[in-house]
């Protein structure tokens, strides 16, 4: 059986789980004394860190995800990269770590980029690029204080589809007790947020058989474990406003974009769990992701009753979406909203 390989991630009878390949090597820099050491590219190996270090007992940590693809010329063009360097600062402030100016964000990400190009694979396939910081003082008595240290790296993983079977339609559980993060903290993109969605998103999935969860905290329809949510149909786009409860996505807003350039109504604004029931009697629901891309819902489950849309596959509005995206990222449409660079 041929094996997956850094060289050839693509070539393999079972690929690798979303994630699980890294190239072999990442930039990276330290924050100590109140500066930031120039920037090196170091092997992707076991870090050394203190048992006591900040991030592994208060969490101060945040990263970023945005993708990498081919280009049909060969290039490699990074999608709305200026939305994920401003988001990682947002998410830096909202846990009190110190940051690496934009810029030196930005050259870290490309130059990751520009070490792991032989790894790319080729479209839909992409290189997934993942902006780490870490809070690294040890001082365990610090619960109440901000990390004095800090390290930043850039890990790149090329990857395929995130949910094993591509383009399946997904079984999502509508959780209506439950919060996703706390209130007022769902911007920002740091671990915590996800390790207390965790247990509801592995209940689903072993008690329920579902991929995904999507959040609705007292009916509100926020977003799930890894994606924000759209409801979609023949003429309009719904999906909840900005606010601070879930993580604004850059494919959201991409989305949003799109969807307003092919001619559909963009409804923003707050709905509820009945709402997607009354609305995928005739329509569409989908998750938007960088991981996820854009992927169609073809069942929820609330209260131990399913209700099937569009027949339990994936609508017609929600491929030409999808496609139109997909189109853009990969270079095979023209970049009209200027999103790779
Ligand atoms: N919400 C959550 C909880 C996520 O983990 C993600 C994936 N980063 C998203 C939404 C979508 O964000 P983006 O489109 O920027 O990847």
């Amino acid at each position: 059986m041929e094996e997956a390989t850094l060289d050839n991630p693509q070539t393999t009878a079972k690929p690798a789980p979303f994630g699980t390949v890294f190239a072999d090597t990442m930039t990276v820099t330290r924050y100590v004394d109140g500066v930031w050491s120039e920037v090196e590219s170091i092997p992707v190996a076991p870090l050394s860190i203190h048992p006591g270090a900040h991030v592994l007992h208060y969490a101060s940590t945040c990263f970023e995800g945005l993708k990498a693809f081919r280009m049909p010329d060969g290039d490699v063009r990074i999608f709305r990269l200026d939305r994920h360097l401003a988001r990682l600062q947002q998410s830096a402030g909202l846990v009190c770590l110190p940051a690496p100016p934009t810029d030196v964000v930005e050259q870290m990400v490309r130059q990751t980029v520009a070490e792991s190009r032989n790894i790319l694979p080729t479209p839909p396939g992409a290189l997934y690029l993942r902006p780490t910081l870490i809070g690294t003082e040890t001082n365990i008595g610090a619960a109440g204080a901000a990390s004095t240290e800090a390290m930043f790296y850039v890990l790149a993983s090329p990857v395929g589809d995130y949910f094993s079977g591509g383009g399946r339609p997904l079984s999502i559980l509508i959780e209506d007790q439950q919060m996703r993060s706390a209130p007022g903290f769902g911007q920002a993109k740091t671990g915590g947020n996800y390790a207390s969605a965790l247990r509801h998103v592995i209940r689903g999935r072993n008690e329920q058989g579902v991929d995904q969860v999507l959040f609705c905290p007292n009916g509100d329809v926020q977003e799930t474990g890894a994606s924000n949510f759209f409801l979609v149909n023949d003429r309009q786009l719904l999906t909840k406003p900005l606010d601070s409860s879930f993580l604004h996505g850059v494919t959201r807003d991409s989305v949003v974009t799109l969807a307003s350039h092919l001619g559909y109504e963009v409804i923003e604004r707050d709905f509820t769990v009945d709402d997607i029931k009354d609305w995928i009697k005739t329509g569409e629901a989908m998750l938007s992701g960088t991981a996820a891309v854009l992927a169609g819902v073809g069942k929820f489950v609330h209260d131990g009753r399913e209700y099937v849309v569009n027949d339990g596959k994936i609508g017609p509005n929600t491929q030409r979406l999808r496609e139109a995206l997909v189109g853009i990222q990969t270079g095979t449409d023209e970049d009209v909203f200027g999103w790779l660079s």
